[in-house]
């Protein structure tokens, strides 16, 4: 539990908040020496075309181990990273490694790496993902950056300041887990999202009748707000043909492709390529 008044934690931990444990504590401490001691790195998730199987992008998710190896999930450590502010680097790091090591060689014509609504409101966040992109000789209209609607998340101006930074360097800004979180509907309506991802829950929910309603609808509403539309979550054969059915262009999924470092992720790609050919020519 929270120790009350205790240690050096007591400014940047809430003691009433019932999620602090000594577990958080210690996940805390790791991601203060995460990017120095190598414990932190990328697995990139490839993205295709519905129709064509093409891939169009790979997602960036970020993998934490522990000091004795122990893998720790992005759903534990990203809300603590959040925070205590460990996401500024962190997220920071996530963009230059994408950078240098899929986009700078070309292993993904675009890159999409998740950012926290946390980075956003901070001033200069634009300002440094406009020095990564120069660094590393990218041309931003090849990163995409997914924002994930956060538990009742504000458009803050600093938020809208960053969104309009980001556009202008020709960033791609996406919005994640479409229709799960409180504030889908007001950031949909406020900012012009290149694409939006619909949360996977409503592709395996659309097995039901009113499921796959559910679902047109929304591909409807975003149709009609201008954006492109990706579905995650793609598991089988049969959700891959209904959201090409639905004229759902982009999709994401175990079935797909699994995350892979970047190391591995040409090989697999290049594999399922050659596959294609080769089926095709049978
Ligand atoms: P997300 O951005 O919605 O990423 C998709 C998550 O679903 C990933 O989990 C991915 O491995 C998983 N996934 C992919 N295909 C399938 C599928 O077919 N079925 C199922 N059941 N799951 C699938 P992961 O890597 O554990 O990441 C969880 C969440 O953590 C992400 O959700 C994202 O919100 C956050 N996250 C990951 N990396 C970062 C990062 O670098 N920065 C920030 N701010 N958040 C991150
Ligand atoms: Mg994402
Ligand atoms: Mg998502
Ligand atoms: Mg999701």
């Amino acid at each position: 539990g929270a120790k009350a008044g205790g240690r050096h934690c007591a400014k940047i931990f809430d003691p009433n908040d019932p999620l602090i444990s000594d577990e958080s504590e210690g996940i805390s401490a790791l991601l203060n020496i995460a990017i120095g001691r190598n414990l932190v790195s990328l697995v990139y998730q490839p993205i295709r075309d519905s129709e064509t199987g093409e891939l169009v992008a790979a997602e960036a998710l970020m993998r934490l181990n522990g000091l004795n190896g122990t893998p720790i999930l992005p759903s534990s450590f990203i809300p603590i990273a959040e925070r205590t502010g460990a996401i500024h680097d962190l997220g920071l790091w996530a963009i230059r490694t994408a950078c240098e090591e899929m986009l700078a060689p070309n292993k993904a014509q675009l890159v999409s790496v998740n950012v926290s609504p946390v980075q956003l409101r901070a001033p200069g966040f634009a300002a440094s993902v406009a020095e990564i992109l120069a660094r590393s000789g990218v041309s931003g209209n090849r990163l995409a950056l997914e924002i994930t609607e956060g538990l009742a998340m504000e458009l803050h101006s600093y938020v809208t300041a960053s969104i309009s930074e980001l556009r202008a360097l020709g960033v791609q800004l996406w919005l994640d887990d479409f229709g799960t979180g409180h504030a889908g509907l007001s950031w949909l309506r406020a900012v012009d999202f290149h694409t939006v991802k619909i949360d996977r829950s409503f592709l395996h929910a659309a097995e039901t009748t009113e499921g796959r309603a559910m679902l047109e609808d929304m591909v409807t509403l975003i149709r009609n707000r201008g954006s492109g539309i990706l579905i995650e979550g793609v598991e089988t054969e049969e959700q891959g043909a209904l959201a090409r059915d639905l004229g759902i262009a982009l999709i994401q999924g175990y079935h797909i492709g699994r995350p892979a470092p970047a190391s591995q992720f040409a090989a697999t790609d290049a594999e399922k390529a050659g596959q294609k050919r080769r089926a095709k020519r049978a």
